[in-house]
């Protein structure tokens, strides 16, 4: 049913999109596209000829000379949300330094911050160039991570009570083997709030994928050596309903990583981002391949931003752009990051006195030119979990 329920959605689209782009406010236009394009279940039995008939108007309708097309297209960019600016929050962070270890077994912070080492892995030593901004040319070698990404596991979450605790240590142990074996994240937050090294931090892990982000400085593609991979054994849940499938521990514990993290490298909040933030597909140039914490990533308790309001980097860089199952998967939140995208992109197209498609094509064309630059870094530049 999934085929016909994709072409009843396209037969509506130049509708939807007309509605939207009739509604001022950002955050409600992209409330009701998210809504108007989640198609109702089809009852199910569906008269034949209803569905030939239904079929038959929506192929019709793909050959109408001047249609705007039905294929499966990036949701319509709504119009300027003025209001919209960046808000970064004061970045001091205070140091936070080891006062107590054991070699192979555990350190302990002065920020309350424990990480349990045994079993460490190493991988692949860190090293990465600078892209710099706006000239995008290559700079400098670096061996230091630059940022955080935040995941979650996706993998099976046991019930959190005292009845079910045998099974969440044992779950718990069985992801922490196959993470190490796989060489995946720098540290696991399990269900009780330990923090586990799984990969060194002076090598990289496989955690990132293809993926790009940017701060004001600098741009990075394939950010397995630039940042650092913190994942919560955790699923991910769509939308905007808060997650249940992440303890107060685990929160706790990433918040006092994080400060460390960020006192040890000197890390800004702006490269403190998830996973579905940077995550892109090169293949049909789209974000969201990977859509772990597209929503509800509790940056706040973390001591950070809400970094989900950030301009999207592959969007405003490189021309990437977005479908409907990406906004499906995200929330309130994060869609001002891509209206003010959407806005920013529209801005640097009028300046350069193009329009947005023409403009997002030299953007498309400035990464395809990147990724042949890179080096050639084996396995660990692209590893995604
Ligand atoms: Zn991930």
């Amino acid at each position: 049913m999934e085929h016909v329920r994709r072409w009843l959605l396209r037969l509506r689209e130049p509708w939807i999109n007309w509605r939207a782009r009739r509604l001022a406010d950002p955050v409600r236009r992209l409330r009701y596209l998210r809504r108007a394009t989640v198609f109702p279940p089809l009852p199910n039995r569906v008269p034949k000829l209803l569905l030939v008939l239904t079929c038959t108007a929506a192929g019709a309708a793909l050959f109408i000379p001047g249609h705007p097309g039905l294929l499966l297209r990036e949701v319509a960019p709504p119009p300027p949300p003025a209001q919209l600016v960046v808000q970064q929050a004061a970045s001091h962070q205070s140091d936070v330094w080891l006062v107590d270890s054991r070699e192979g077994q555990y350190e302990i912070y002065s920020n309350g911050l424990r990480l349990e080492t045994a079993g460490t892995v190493a991988y692949l030593p860190r090293a990465w160039r600078r892209i710099m901004r706006p000239s995008l040319a290559q700079s400098e070698l670096r061996a230091d991570p630059i940022g955080i990404i935040y995941h979650t596991t996706e993998s099976h979450i046991a019930p959190f009570d005292p009845d079910h605790t045998a099974r969440l240590k044992r779950v718990g142990q069985w992801l922490i083997d196959y993470l190490r074996k796989e060489r995946s994240y720098h540290y696991l937050i399990d269900r009780f709030g330990r923090v586990h090294r799984i990969v060194r931090e002076s090598d990289a892990a496989g955690h990132a994928g293809r993926s790009v982000w940017a701060d004001d400085s600098s741009v990075y593609i394939n950010l397995n050596h630039e940042f650092l991979g913190v994942a919560f054994e955790s699923a991910t849940q769509s939308g905007d309903q808060p997650s249940d499938s992440v303890t107060s521990a685990q929160i706790r514990s990433a918040r006092a990583l994080t400060e460390m993290l960020r006192a040890r490298y000197r890390i800004s909040t702006v490269n403190c981002v998830t996973h579905a933030q940077v995550s892109v597909n090169p293949l049909n140039h789209r974000i969201g391949n990977h859509t772990d914490w597209a929503s509800n990533f509790p940056f706040l308790e973390l001591g950070l931003p809400d970094n989900y309001e950030l301009p999207v980097a592959a969007l405003e860089i490189f021309g990437f752009g977005y479908d409907q199952d990406f906004v499906t998967a995200t929330g309130g939140r994060l869609w001002k990051g891509l209206l003010l995208t959407e806005e920013r992109v529209r801005q640097a197209a009028s300046a350069e006195g193009v329009s947005v498609m023409p403009y997002r094509a030299r953007l498309k064309e400035k990464y395809r030119k990147q990724l042949a630059e890179l080096p050639a870094s084996g396995e660990s530049k692209e590893k995604a979990i």
